[in-house]
């Protein structure tokens, strides 16, 4: 069998994706933990022109280097040590040189990406629409997290996720342009209503721009008629996890949440059930 042919071969592509998907994740780690660094400093460069002064001194960070290292004692992270979930788990989740604890976040992150591009993979065969829905996911998983830690949703992932659902569906990888469009300006003036209604009413700010940007991308990768099912799922899990989150931690009413992980959450659910789903809830009505 020729490479190509084995490519199309459903369960071949199927494992390769998955271990594309490990290997992703891995990366995925190194952009939750950056980017939001690259972030700062650029605005901090930024506040620095603005006032005349020089930025502050610091070493060149980017998505491809330095290497990874250790963050209790700076050990570069060697090839042997950076194998997607093994290495975790030879190194039983221990640094080697210090022998610090290493976050159990890393492998499941990796293990997520593993397990969701061989879903994607299996369930719409060899072809565009199965990398579109990696990438959607890959995506998602990444702005989550680094919403989840530092309460930003990064324009550098959620605008480039908005404009990709809009060209993979010219050719309708996941719906008609047309459903497409409309579903990217209904996503972002949604929430972008809700935002303002409310800051109107109490004066404080509910949500995030970056929330109405996701919002605004999932729907130009889903189209519209998935927006409703999105915000109850989001609305549902971030109420249930929001109140019990009140309830057993005692903790503030007042303490903002990131709305992005149950937004994007609900996204990679549509994606994969959102059908199914949607055919549930207008049944019901
Ligand atoms: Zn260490």
């Amino acid at each position: 069998m020729t490479l190509l042919a084995s490519l199309a071969d459903p369960q071949i592509f199927t494992v390769l994706c998955g271990f594309l998907g490990l290997a992703i994740g891995s990366f995925l780690n190194v952009v939750i933990h950056r980017l939001p660094k690259m972030m700062e400093r650029e605005w901090q460069s930024q506040c620095a022109e603005l006032k005349g002064t020089s930025p502050p001194e610091s070493e060149n960070l980017s998505l491809a280097t330095p290497r990874s290292r250790c963050p209790s004692c700076g050990h570069a992270i060697t090839a042997l040590e950076n194998i997607p979930v093994l290495s975790w788990l030879f190194l039983r989740g221990r640094c080697s040189a210090c022998k610090n604890h290493i976050s159990v976040r890393y492998p499941v992150v990796e293990l997520v990406s593993g397990m969701a591009s061989a879903w994607c993979a299996y369930r719409y065969g060899p072809g565009i629409a199965a990398f579109g829905a990696m990438v959607f996911v890959w995506a998602i998983l990444a702005a989550s997290l680094i919403d989840f830690d530092t309460q930003y949703l990064p324009d550098s992932i959620t605008l480039p996720l908005l404009w990709l659902g809009l060209l993979l569906n010219l050719n309708g990888a996941f719906t008609d342009i047309r459903s497409a469009v409309i579903g990217a300006a209904a996503g972002y003036l949604s929430l972008w209503s809700v935002y303002w209604l409310f800051k109107l009413a109490t004066g404080k700010d509910g949500m995030g721009f970056g929330d109405f940007k996701l919002l605004a991308a999932i729907g130009a990768w889903m189209g519209w008629i998935m927006l409703p099912i999105v915000i109850l799922l989001s609305s549902l899990v971030g109420a249930v996890i929001g109140i019990s989150l009140i309830v057993l931690t005692k903790r503030g009413r007042d303490v903002p949440m990131p709305f992005g992980p149950y937004l994007g959450a609900a996204g990679v659910i549509a994606l994969f059930w959102g059908n199914h789903l949607n055919n549930l809830l207008w049944s019901r009505l």
